[in-house]
């Protein structure tokens, strides 16, 4: 058996991202991704010398003998308001009133805030001198035209969208969204809505993997539920071979119904892995359908979580062109001794959240076992207990896995 990290190794090793596409601004108000190319800065930023105040335009040199004694006084003659075509100029011995934002007049050099200047009977008064600049945002100070405005590898957030927008950059080349579809395998399901009859449990695996899949940026098809037969197990998977990963959950362990495996053997499939050294998940299996992912998840609710989380999600990173993307962790403080078994590494399911002084901490819910779905819905992560761990004290700076989404 293999641990985690030989685990996410085989996986990285061999994940690369999926191809580019064109993707408006406006698609990625919903969305992420991340830029598959540079995007040169078209214009400049700002795009011409504008006011950084409302106040009055000027001309430097005009003030330079302005005291408190003997101040400089300018008529002012005319406007520049946010958005006017840049097509006035100051004439000599006068200022002009400007606004946050609009272009600064030809022959005006600087810009006194409008606090700092006393108006009276259309002349402003000047106590001391303006600096050559004063108030004034460049033309490109910001971004040169021609400039890299960001580099492949960005991702497309609030921040740098803003970026994009500022200089009329309305699409950008990004890596596609991975398709992923959710199968969940074993004939004692039931879908959620049905009544519910002896022998049978609702499905969960495939609402929980649906809601992660949400705040990862993927295209999710639900491919239902399939009974233990691998005839109807080949057909659903068949279904979805135009998937980038397809995400199968149950029957993957040794049981006599446990068809998954061989049914993705038949089908051509390359194992990447079967079976981790962790607790639980041990049974996850991964492999390659030419070039889909194939994961056979267990189907025990919190270890097909774990599974996703550990392993899945960084790989759907990787896919969307985030290159470094790899397993996840966090540092908080545990708030309890803990006394570790066995020899795998233990994803508990934990409740995470900053103490009152700000410090993140991390509390075991009170019961583990990979189907306890109440401590699975008291968790917001997994505490992640190392296989070598003898014991660990509260206090102990551990890792932790913060569910996304
Ligand atoms: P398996 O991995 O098929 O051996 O299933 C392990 C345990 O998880 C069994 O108790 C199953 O009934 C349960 N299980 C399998 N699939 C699901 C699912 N989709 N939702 C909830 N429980 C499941
Ligand atoms: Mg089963």
């Amino acid at each position: 058996m293999i641990s985690v990290e030989e685990a996410w190794q085989k996986i990285a090793d061999s994940a690369s991202p999926l191809e580019s596409e064109w993707v408006s601004l406006a698609e990625l108000e919903n969305r992420t991704a991340i830029l598959a190319e540079p995007v040169i800065a078209p214009i400049c930023l700002p795009p011409f010398d504008n006011s950084a105040m409302d106040g009055y335009a000027l001309n430097s040199a005009a003030t330079q003998s302005a005291t408190e004694e003997q101040p400089t006084v300018l008529s002012v003659q005319g406007e520049m308001a946010a958005g006017d075509a840049p097509n006035k100029s100051l004439s000599s011995g006068t200022a002009m009133q400007i606004m946050t934002g609009a272009a600064v007049p030809e022959g005006a050099d600087a810009v006194l805030a409008l606090e700092e200047g006393r108006l009276r009977n259309g002349h402003v008064e000047i106590r001391q001198p303006v600096s050559v600049g004063k108030h004034i945002r460049k033309r490109g100070e910001d971004v040169q035209q021609g400039a890299v405005l960001l580099e492949a590898g960005r991702r497309l957030n609030a921040q740098t969208l803003s970026l994009l927008s500022n200089s009329g950059v309305a699409k950008v080349k990004a890596y596609r969204q991975p398709r992923v579809s959710v199968l969940a395998t074993g004939s004692e399901l039931l879908p959620v809505g049905e009544t519910w009859v002896p022998g049978k449990i609702f499905d969960s695996n495939r609402i929980a993997l649906k809601r992660l899949l949400a705040s990862s940026d993927s295209l999710v098809t639900d491919a239902g539920i399939v009974a233990d037969d691998p005839v109807a197990i080949k057909q659903a998977i068949e279904q979805q071979r135009d998937a980038d990963v397809i995400l199968l959950s149950g029957g993957v362990s040794v049981g006599s119904h446990d068809y998954v495996k061989d049914v993705l053997k038949d089908l051509g499939m390359e194992t990447v892995f079967w079976r981790v050294k962790m607790k639980p998940g041990k049974p996850l299996l991964c492999g390659r359908l030419g070039k889909t992912w194939v994961f056979g998840l267990p189907g025990n609710p919190i270890s097909c979580v774990v599974g996703y989380v550990v392993f899945i999600e960084p790989l759907l990173r990787r896919m969307q062109g985030e290159l470094d993307a790899a397993l996840r962790v966090n540092k908080a403080q545990l708030t309890q001794d803990i006394i570790p078994k066995g020899d795998r590494r233990h994803y508990r399911t934990a409740w995470l959240e900053p103490s009152d002084q700000g410090v993140m901490q991390v509390t075991p819910t009170a019961k583990q076992g990979s189907a306890m779905m109440h401590s699975l819905a008291a968790a917001n992560s997994f505490l992640v207990v190392p296989e070598e761990a003898s014991v660990m004290n509260a206090g102990d700076l551990v890792d932790v896995l913060p569910f996304r989404g």
